[in-house]
């Protein structure tokens, strides 16, 4: 299917690796011109190389902290007038929320909430006037429900989720759509420290732990990042008009309700 976004341009946050580096090379693939952003300059140049040996669209990469104001004036510096924007920063840490301090709390809505707003401020109303606007944020399945021990990110990620849905009803009028895409667990670099961290508190291998997880998704397996690049594009489609303020989960089938 032809997504008719060839030409398009778009910026993707924190996207040297995992679920950002998904949603960039398949958007380039597509023929976006895309701006990619990541902290460290080595893997973040070694991803644009990646996805410029695809032949797609263009890539122009810029090694920043997006959770900054100077970090997304940099990437806006790029990018003034992006089509598409893919919202995306590392998660939160867990744990107990009574460890927790204000210092704490404000780096997480900072990142995941705050940025994500105030990248949209910059560019949602270029979007409106241009009457094309895809922007996507990456959340996570804790949205739709909660986990534990990531108090910080359900928190967070919630507030975000809330703004959108009032925001979302205002765009679509001007083919400006905003949807959440939520992952579940997904085999990034993320996810493999965590079974790491899972590993070294029992007395199983990462192997096994990742093995055990997996067993519990009843797609029977991680989520692949390629697959939830696919749906992020989709997303960011011509044809995608229509779908605005949705909170789309790809997780195997983990959630176990009936909507
Ligand atoms: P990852 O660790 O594989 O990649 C994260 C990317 O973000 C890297 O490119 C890193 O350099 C970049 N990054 C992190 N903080 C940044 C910042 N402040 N500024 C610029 N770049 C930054 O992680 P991932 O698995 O791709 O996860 C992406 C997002 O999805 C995270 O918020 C994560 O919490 C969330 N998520 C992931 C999963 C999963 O299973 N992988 C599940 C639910 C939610």
């Amino acid at each position: 299917m032809d997504l008719g976004i060839a030409g398009k341009k778009a910026i993707v946050c924190a996207a040297s690796k995992g679920l950002g580096k998904a949603c960039a090379t398949s958007l380039a693939r597509e023929g976006v011109d895309v701006t990619i952003c990541a902290r460290t300059e080595e893997t973040l140049n070694a991803a644009a190389d990646e996805i410029r040996a695809l032949g797609g669209g263009k890539v122009q990469a810029i090694a920043c902290d997006i959770t900054t104001e100077e970090g997304r004036a940099a990437v806006l510096d790029l990018c003034p007038e992006p089509d598409i924007l893919v919202n995306n920063a590392g998660g939160p840490p867990p744990g107990d929320f009574r460890d927790w301090d204000r210092d704490d709390w404000i780096k997480a809505v900072d990142a995941n909430m705050l940025t994500p707003i105030f990248l949209i401020k910059s560019t949602v109303d270029g979007m409106i006037d241009r009457k094309f606007g895809r922007i996507v944020n990456i959340t996570s399945s804790s949205v739709k429900a909660p986990i534990e021990i990531l108090g910080l990110s359900n928190g967070a990620r919630a507030g975000l989720t809330g703004f959108i849905a009032g925001l979302a009803r205002k765009t679509v009028r001007h083919n400006v759509t905003i949807n959440g895409l939520l992952p579940g667990a997904f085999d990034t670099d993320r996810l493999r420290s965590n079974l790491k961290a899972h590993a070294g508190k029992s007395n199983a291998t990462e192997e096994e732990v990742a093995a055990q997880r997996a067993a519990g998704i009843p797609a029977g397996r991680f989520g692949q990042a390629y697959e939830f690049g696919e749906y992020c594009a989709f997303l960011c489609s011509a044809q995608a008009g229509y779908i605005t303020g949705q909170n789309c989960l790809i997780d195997g089938g983990n959630y176990p309700g009936t909507l």
